[in-house]
């Protein structure tokens, strides 16, 4: 098997595959001198992308973005044809699709995959990894794949893989902003974030049980409730008291705008949940 790109990722995606004796691990990257530590454990360098594509069947791709995944297999596309290319490079749905199309053409098995973990995850039980595209490449390579992490099957479509990625970071990213802006707050007055970390942890971690009850409210269609509605939910006061703290609302205004739209279409007896319907544009 060969590894391109040995970014931080990449090589600790080599390295784990290192540690099974078993495996020829063939390594190449654009800037040399990044594959020492891997040579000294067994790797073999390779002297060019041509070189390093022909060394085996499974080419694992892990470069910087989809156009150096581009700039580093456009070149060698025809020595790829009857090989598999697993792809862990970021991305967005359309860009794996573009390239399962692109090695379609060309004859080469393509399977597209979203880590969902840090290199020093790699190799452990934490370590996830969604995968999307050719179901044979991946069920013909599972035990590679499952070296690095908890490998799971998602859909044919190419892009499923890094759209369930992309959708899990931007609600990742909205928590911490909202979890940021609390700390603005208390801070404020003299309450380190440190504090304030201690207590919004178990309470955040414990709210995020509820996500299941409103997965099942969204995929229902139906926002009819008996518990917390958006009448009930006003958002205003956190709106008032970040102003008053001076933060800005900004994280809980977005929240308050969403509830608002729903409750100014006179959904207001209708449960939290609703907000998903202001946020769809299709
Ligand atoms: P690094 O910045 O450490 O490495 C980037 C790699 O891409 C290097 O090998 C670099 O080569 C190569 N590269 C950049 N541009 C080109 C190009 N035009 N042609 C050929 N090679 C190129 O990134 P990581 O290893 O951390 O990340 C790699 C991928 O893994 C990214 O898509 C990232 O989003 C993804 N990922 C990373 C995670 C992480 O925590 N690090 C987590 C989840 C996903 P060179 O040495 O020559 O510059």
């Amino acid at each position: 098997m060969t590894v391109l790109g040995l970014g931080a990722m990449g090589r600790a995606l080599a390295g784990s595959l290192l540690a099974e004796p078993a495996n020829t691990v063939t390594v190449w990257n654009r800037t040399p001198g990044r594959d020492a530590d891997l040579v000294a454990r067994g790797a073999r360098p390779a002297t060019s992308v041509r070189d390093a594509v022909t060394a085996g069947p499974l080419v694992i791709v892990c470069l910087y973005d989809h156009a150096s995944v581009h700039a580093t297999l456009d070149p060698v596309a025809d020595h790829l044809r009857g090989r598999t290319v697993v792809n862990l490079t970021t991305g967005t749905p359309n860009e794996a699709r573009e390239l399962a199309t692109w090695a379609e053409r060309h004859g080469i098995d393509y399977l597209d995959g979203a880590i969902m973990a840090i290199p020093s995850m790699i190799g452990t039980p934490e370590a996830a990894i969604l995968y999307s595209g050719s179901q044979p490449a991946f069920e013909e390579h599972r035990q590679v794949l499952d070296a690095w992490a908890t490998s799971t099957y998602e859909d044919a479509d190419a892009g499923r893989a890094s759209l369930l990625d992309l959708a899990m970071l931007s609600a990742m990213y909205t928590m911490f902003a909202g979890f940021l802006h609390g700390a603005a707050m208390v801070t404020a007055d003299g309450v380190s974030a440190r504090e304030f970390a201690a207590r919004a942890t178990p309470f955040l971690a414990a709210m995020t049980s509820a996500f299941e009850a409103d997965a099942e409210i969204v995929d229902s269609g139906s926002y009819a409730t008996d518990g917390q509605t958006l009448d009930w939910s006003d958002l205003s006061h956190l709106v008032r008291v970040s102003e008053e703290q001076g933060v800005d609302p900004a994280p809980i205004a977005m929240v308050e705008q969403l509830r608002r739209r729903q409750v100014d279409a006179g959904h207001g007896g209708d449960a939290f949940a609703r907000i998903y319907e202001s946020l769809r544009r299709t």
